[in-house]
């Protein structure tokens, strides 16, 4: 039928255009243009291509399709219904538009859906320990992820460098759409952003088409994920391209998700505008993960690794890499990897040995007061929240005064930075314990011991 259909194409717009004095424009923007896509259970389907959408789809079916219908029904000689879709209404198209919409299709697995939406799937909430450091993070994406587009719009998590944003941004992904079938997903970093946005204007000839669909592709997404957003910075066309695309997934209530290294406010070369709308839903921290989590990560991480360490191996890890959580994982990969090679067992020293050029820091800025905490705790075999605690004995308080003092030294830090390290509110006490372990030196052969072995823990250089 679809064939005999075709074939008669041409006479039936024939008779349309003979049939009804219509204007050539008219005929050629309206009625030339439609391709015959089916003929089944007596139901014609005719495409509209082209950029007008729904607002030209509505336009057709009012005013031609009463006399499309009269038109074919005359030539093929039998009665009939007709009906006009756009392309992607029912469509495989190649382009990446189109893939986005087909995701909602039931029929594709969500292993795919996962790669359609540009995640990995090995970020979940499941895999994310959770610790005081980024349990608000932890929260507020879970709650985004549950409820897309009706809590927190935007959720704008910020923090360091391997903290675990892009972990809990992909984990709000992979989460939608294990849980929605029909969610379409979008996961982009902004660097990746900018340059699709690079690509289409650095074109000779861009076509028209090829920018609306790259605004359709960000467009028609329930959930935008866009990773590492310091990277607009000074990119106005980019900005503005971003600015559009937010307003309208705003105005619909669809959820967008943004990470990045600074909170807005912070950010450099980044119009006003665009901040504002950063800040208009929540923003929420990433901190630097204290002992307890940090032994935590290294737990779940030996755990899936199916390795069994001892748990001072562990400790050793954690009190050597206090910032970068990435940096942590690597350790303890590098520890487990080179134990294998080497068949040597896990110890202490071992860990020590494998990591020597790791702990050390080259150079002096690397040395930060956290750095040293996290050595003199190791030290005095006890952890660095007791460190920073308000816990009076002298076992606590001779290696906290032990730290005011190399903060001193080691940094540049002022009192105040030193004492909000330590958790002291009043830079008084850290002046105190700086001159205190100072005259000690100068006094007791065991304290100026103790500070030779401690430099060269903190810079073996
Ligand atoms: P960022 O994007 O902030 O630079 P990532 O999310 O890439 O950091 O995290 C670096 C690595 O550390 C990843 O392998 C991630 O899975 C892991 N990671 C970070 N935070 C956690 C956490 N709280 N629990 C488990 N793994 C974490
Ligand atoms: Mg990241």
């Amino acid at each position: 039928m679809l064939d005999f259909l075709k074939e008669k194409w041409p006479e039936i717009l024939d008779f349309f255009k003979q049939e009804y004095d219509i204007a050539d424009v008219s005929f050629k923007t309206w009625i030339l243009p439609l391709k015959v896509k089916s003929f089944e259970n007596n139901i014609v389907t005719l495409v509209f291509p082209g950029d007008s959408g729904k607002t030209g789809l509505q336009y057709i079916n009012k005013k031609y399709l009463s006399l499309l219908k009269i038109s074919i029904e005359e030539t093929l000689n039998q009665e009939l219904e007709v009906q006009i879709i756009l392309p992607n209404e029912n469509e495989e198209k190649e382009d990446a538009s189109s893939k986005i919409s087909s995701v909602s299709k039931e029929d594709i697995s969500l292993e795919n859906r996962i790669i359609e939406s540009n995640l990995n799937k090995k970020y979940t909430f499941d895999s994310f320990v959770v610790g005081s450091n980024n349990n608000i993070a932890q929260v507020t994406s879970l709650a985004v992820a549950e409820s897309p587009g009706e809590v927190y719009n935007p959720l704008f998590i910020y923090g360091g460098v391997g903290l675990g944003k892009t972990h809990l941004i992909q984990s709000i992904g992979n989460f939608v759409l294990k849980n929605n079938t029909n969610a379409k997903v979008l996961y982009t970093t902004s660097e990746s952003f900018t340059n699709e946005v690079i690509d289409l204007l650095g074109m000779k000839k861009t076509s028209q088409e090829e920018i609306i669909e790259f605004r359709k592709k960000y467009r028609n997404v329930d959930v935008l994920l866009i990773d590492d957003i310091q990277f607009i910075s000074k990119r106005d066309r980019t900005q503005e391209e971003l600015f559009n695309i937010f307003n309208e997934l705003f105005m619909k209530h669809k959820q967008i998700v943004i990470t990045s290294d600074k909170k807005p406010k912070d950010m450099e070369g980044v119009a006003e505008r665009l901040i504002s709308r950063f800040e208009q839903g929540l923003t929420v921290d990433i901190q630097n993960p204290d002992y307890e989590t940090r032994m935590a990560i290294l737990k779940k991480k030996a755990e899936t690794t199916g390795t069994e360490i001892d748990e001072s191996v562990l400790q050793y890890i954690a009190n050597h890499f206090v910032s970068n959580v990435r940096e942590l994982e690597g350790s303890l990969t590098r520890v487990i990897t080179f134990s294998k090679i080497s068949h040597s067992p896990v110890t202490v020293d071992f860990a020590a040995d494998v990591l020597k050029e790791l702990v050390s820091p080259n150079y002096e800025d690397k040395i930060t007061c956290e750095y040293i905490i996290n050595i003199v705790a190791d030290h005095f075999q006890i952890s660095p929240s007791d460190i920073c605690s308000k816990k009076k004995s002298r076992e606590f308080a001779y290696p906290r005064q032990i730290c005011m003092y190399l903060c001193r030294v080691f940094t540049d830090e002022k009192l105040e930075t030193i004492g909000a390290a330590l958790k002291k509110t009043n830079h008084a006490t850290v002046s105190y314990g700086y001159e205190k372990i100072k005259s000690e030196i100068e006094t007791d052969p065991s304290t100026k011991n103790l500070i030779e072995v401690l430099k060269k823990k903190i810079n073996p250089n």
